[in-house]
């Protein structure tokens, strides 16, 4: 039985989360972070997700449950997660962080705990987008030097806060290193004015953010006489949420190292 600890349980995630542990048969509900002095302190986690009294309150801090779990689920904000990661390091946890919008140096380190802690790290947790990612990576090869325009859209909810989705620049980085370039020469992640026509290597990236759109990514090959897009559209948080569970049950057995979600679903 894998004890399992969620921090930001308030949030939209986390609610969900609570929900998958719960229908997972290997997994226990062993604790629930909120933000520190927040009202929700002392509530019933299992009340608070709706899924009824579970006798688990949240806490503000990682210090007040240290014996009570084994991995920590993590979908909040970068520097929160990072701070979470020392934690973890220096007792002993496992994380699965879903956690998106890090930059550069946030990334590096996260990475610099690979030898320290057990991690799974993904932008997606959903097993449709982590195979959509092999698909990708397919039509990468077979198009991408044959003159195809590859363009990636994203669409997320009105409350999303980073841009493009953590998922949109996964896509394009496998589509990227499928075809020997990289984001950071051929990403092209705004147009506007007289931006003049787009050159044959890059690889747009285009965002609408509406309404309650849990998560929608299209990755378009266009040339002249014909079109291909690969579209994965998420219609509930659960399928981001039971990802993760699965990858706190696969992280707790696993030495330590970073790890994906590729890696969970054995898709490497
Ligand atoms: P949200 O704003 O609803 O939830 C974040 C929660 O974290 C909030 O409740 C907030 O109070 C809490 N929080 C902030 N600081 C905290 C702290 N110091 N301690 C404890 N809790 C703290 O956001 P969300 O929609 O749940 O998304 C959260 C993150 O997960 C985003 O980065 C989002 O992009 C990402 N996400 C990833 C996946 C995936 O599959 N990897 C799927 C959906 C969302």
């Amino acid at each position: 039985m894998t004890r399992i600890a969620i921090v930001g349980v308030a949030g939209r995630m986390g609610r969900t989360l609570v929900n998958a542990i719960e229908q997972a048969a290997d997994a226990t509900l062993a604790g629930g972070i909120v933000e520190p002095g927040s009202s929700l302190v002392g509530a019933d986690i299992g009340e608070l997700a709706g899924v009824g009294k579970r006798g688990v309150v949240a806490v503000d801090s990682l210090a007040a449950i240290v014996d009570d779990f084994d991995v920590l689920i993590d979908f909040t904000a970068p520097q929160v997660t990072l701070a979470n990661l020392a934690f973890c390091a220096e007792h002993g946890k496992r994380m699965v962080i879903g956690t998106t919008g890090m930059n550069d140096e946030e990334l590096a380190t996260l990475d610099s705990y690979r030898d320290t802690v057990a991690m799974v790290f993904a932008p997606n947790m959903s097993v449709g987008v982590n195979l959509t990612l092999k698909l990708l990576e397919t039509a990468a090869k077979a198009l991408g030097d044959e003159g195809y325009d590859i363009e990636v859209i994203e669409s997320h909810h009105r409350h999303k806060v980073d841009a493009p989705s953590g998922t949109a620049i996964k896509m394009g980085e496998v589509v990227a290193e499928s075809l020997g370039r990289t984001l950071k020469e051929h990403g092209v992640f705004e147009r506007v004015g007289q931006c003049g026509p787009r050159t044959d290597k890059e690889i747009g990236f285009a965002t609408v953010r509406a309404g309650d759109i849990v998560g929608e990514h299209t990755v378009m090959f266009a040339t002249e006489g014909e079109r291909i897009e690969i579209t994965h559209k998420a219609s509930s948080r659960m399928t981001f949420a039971k990802g993760a569970v699965r990858a706190a049950r696969w992280v707790a057995s696993q030495p330590h190292g970073r790890y994906d979600m590729q890696d969970v679903l054995a898709l490497n």
